[in-house]
Parts: structure tokens; C-alpha cells; sequence
């Protein structure tokens, strides 16, 4: 199915990615071997010690060497950077709850979203998509609320990042004014901007419409202080749909080309259910069709990689899992990309904290949207799973382990 993206591979040939790190066959060297004579040669070992038992946040402090042991423990990521706290509508998880989850899950960091979509507070709706013709849209109730749980709760073990996602993309002249409410009430709290949507088909029949694309040149001034604080924006924008699979692309790239000194991360690697000509259970086309058509979108993401350095893309919400990384040959393109990019992601599970949903789904979408980084290699596995690259874009002082590695 030939179209447009085909004319955006990049100049280099396609690489394919290397399924397995030379990880594999590594030996953890104790910690008492600091050196040794063999053959009369002098080998130097590096000390490591793996790191016993459940990981804490000591394990993230600048200086502490032990190691973590790929072989010993399951690939899931520390890091949730992609975490909606307060649902569409309707009760959330109680937040103590919710953090329970986090503990028991694993996870040790946390990106708090509010929502970018949120239903009014008299509809019965717990789901924007059941129903239709109700406007869900962006507020400041779900960072102030964020804020709240925060500062009230017990978060002893954790370490959380609050975000702002009440920013209106429609309505740029507002944002300025809502980030001085957030300031002047929580100074200094939030270090990250997002989930904002500029273009979400799935809300197109709850009041959002893409951004029009002139009107992303007003961001400036918010975008300029965004800069200034060194806060990085998230931004949900589909890529397009099965008629037209780069109908939005343009948005995107006026605001790379407008803004290439923000840090920007494009969400769930610009795919969504509405653009499921990759989704390898797509009707009406051949393995190899939907094969060649991840090709192109891999070559496309390369391509604005390395054309945008302050770009990262977030690998969250397990229907990505679902739908492309859980046929092995699409995954493995990715994981190349991953592998040869390894700064450029970062991890989240894209749960979204209703109430009624148990400990067991949330373990599950970080399971699922963990899977992929189970096949990466080891400095994309310290950089995304482990937290390296979130710590730096959020500011935060943590640093990832080192990974235990073999003698050489
Ligand atoms: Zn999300």
C-alpha cells in the first residue's frame, strides 16, 4: 500500500536492529575483585556489587555504584512517566491507593498527569467516548488536585513529578495566566508540561478539533517560559488515520520548526487506534504491506530524531503494545531505532486512575507497555526502563544504576 511515507525514508539504507545485548553471557564480578595478575597481564576488573533485593530510591543516589542485574530481575520499568492520576470522569483511585500500586508494582518515579480531558463535573460519563456530544475538555481542577494528594499524602518511597495539563493548545493567550495561579499556590512544584492534546481524533465528538495550525506561532510567549524553567511539554498528536496517515504531521513540525530550543515529547510515538494501517490485525492488507508500513514510520521518527535534538518520543499506553510491538518482526524494528537513539525515549503506562480499576490492571499496562524494553540494549535499558533519561528532562538529581556487566 504505497503512499506518502514511503518518500520520507531517510538517505541511509534501513538498519535492522539487534535483537539481543551482549548482555546476555554476562558474568557479575563480585565486589572484592579489584584487580588482578593473569598471563602476566593486569587485568582491571570494575568493581560491582548487583544490587540485593527490591530497588529504593538509595539505589538513584548520585554516587551509589552497585549495580543492576539484567539477568536477575524482570524487564519492567522504575520510571511511570505517563501516570493520569484523576480520570475523564467520576471517582479516582484514592491517591494513597494509587501509590500502593506504584510500590507494589516496582515503580519508584512518577510523572502525575491530571487529564487533558475532562468531562464536566455533573455528567454521569466516566469515558469520554460513551459519550458523544459532551465536551471534555482541559482544566486546572486536576493539577490543583495532584498538587493536593501530594503534599497530604505519604509518598515515603517515591519520588513524583507533578505536571501541568491544563493548557488549552486552542487557547494559547490563557496559559500564562493559569501557570501564575499554579505558581502563586505551589512555587516551584511542577517541572513538566503535558499531556496537552493538539491533535486527538478520539475527542473529536467531545469538543476538541486538531489545533489550527497558525495558531501554534501564538504559543511563544508560553513556550518562551516554558524554555526559561527548563520544563519539557508533552504533546499528544496523532499522526494521522488510514485515509491520510500524515494528515497531522504538519502540526508537529511547525511546532519543531517554531520551538526547536523547547523540549518537546511527542507521545505514544504519534500512533493511535485511528491510524491502524500498522496494527498487524489491519483488515484488507498483507502482512508484508503492514510490515513495509512500519518501516516507514520508523524511518520517519529517525528522521525527525535527527533532525530535532530536543525531540524524545514516549513509549506509553499498552494499545501500542497491543496493536504493533507484539508482533516480534515490527517490534524489532523498533528496538533498532530504540538501540541506535537510546537517549530519545522514555517509558509510562498511560494508566488512567478510575476507580474500580485494581492493583492487577494497573501491574498489567506496565507489564505490557514494559515488554518492548525487555529486547533493548543495555543503555537503552538504563536510559528508559531505569530512569536516566526522564531524570534529566524532569531536572531531577536521581541517576540511574549502572547496569552489572562482565569483566573484559
Ligand atoms: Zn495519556
Amino acid at each position: 500500500m504505497p503512499h506518502v511515507l514511503k518518500s520520507l525514508l531517510p538517505r541511509r539504507a534501513w538498519l535492522p536492529g539487534s535483537l539481543q545485548a551482549p548482555w546476555a553471557a554476562s558474568l557479575v564480578v563480585a565486589a572484592a575483585a579489584v584487580g588482578c595478575l593473569a598471563g602476566g597481564r593486569a587485568l582491571a576488573f570494575v568493581a560491582q556489587t548487583p544490587i540485593q533485593g527490591p530497588l529504593s530510591l538509595a539505589n538513584f543516589v548520585k554516587g551509589s555504584s552497585d549495580c543492576y542485574d539484567r539477568q536477575t530481575r524482570l524487564p519492567l520499568a522504575v520510571v511511570d512517566t505517563h501516570l493520569h492520576v484523576r480520570p475523564f470522569g467520576g471517582r479516582p483511585i484514592p491517591f494513597p491507593d494509587l501509590l500502593n500500586y506504584l510500590r507494589q508494582s516496582g515503580v519508584l518515579f512518577a510523572n502525575l498527569y491530571g487529564i487533558g480531558q475532562r468531562l464536566p463535573v455533573n455528567s454521569p460519563c466516566t469515558y469520554y467516548l460513551d459519550c458523544p456530544g459532551v465536551s471534555a475538555d482541559p482544566s486546572l481542577k486536576s493539577d490543583f488536585s495532584n498538587a493536593e494528594n501530594s503534599l497530604d499524602v505519604d509518598t515515603s518511597g517515591l519520588k513524583l513529578v507533578l505536571s501541568m495539563t491544563f493548557p488549552d493548545l486552542a487557547k494559547p493567550a490563557e496559559v500564562l495566566p493559569q501557570m501564575a495561579i499554579l505558581d502563586k499556590e505551589y512555587p516551584g512544584l511542577f517541572r513538566w508540561m503535558g499531556e496537552v492534546n493538539l491533535a486527538k481524533q478520539a475527542l473529536y465528538n467531545n469538543g476538541h478539533q486538531a489545533v489550527p495550525i497558525e495558531r501554534i506561532a501564538a504559543w511563544k510567549p508560553f513556550m518562551a517560559e516554558l524554555q526559561r524553567r527548563n520544563i519539557p511539554i508533552a504533546i499528544h498528536s496523532d499522526l494521522g488515520n488510514d485515509k491520510d496517515p500524515l494528515k497531522y504531521l504538519p502540526l508537529m513540525e511547525r511546532v519543531l520548526n517554531l520551538y526547536p530550543n523547547n523540549r518537546i515529547v511527542w507521545m505514544h510515538l504519534g500512533l493511535s487506534k485511528e491510524l491502524a494501517e500498522i496494527d498487524w490485525q489491519h483488515l484488507g492488507q498483507s502482512k508484508q504491506e503492514s510490515i513495509s508500513e512500519v518501516r516507514h514510520h520508523v524511518a520517519l521518527l529517525e528522521t525527525l530524531l535527527r533532525r530535532y535534538p530536543n525531540l524524545s518520543f514516549d513509549l506509553s499506553w499498552r494499545v501500542i503494545d497491543d496493536q504493533v510491538f507484539s508482533d516480534p518482526v515490527k517490534r524489532d524494528l523498533y528496538v533498532g531505532l530504540i538501540n541506535r537513539w537510546p537517549r530519545r525515549f522514555i517509558p509510562g503506562t498511560d494508566f488512567v486512575a478510575a476507580a474500580g480499576k485494581g492493583e492487577g490492571v494497573y501491574r498489567d499496562e506496565l507489564a505490557v507497555t514494559s515488554a518492548i524494553l525487555g529486547r533493548v540494549n543495555d543503555e537503552a535499558f538504563r536510559r528508559i526502563a531505569l530512569g536516566q533519561n526522564f531524570f534529566e528532562l524532569a531536572g531531577l538529581e536521581a541517576v540511574a544504576p549502572p547496569l552489572c556487566r562482565a569483566a573484559r
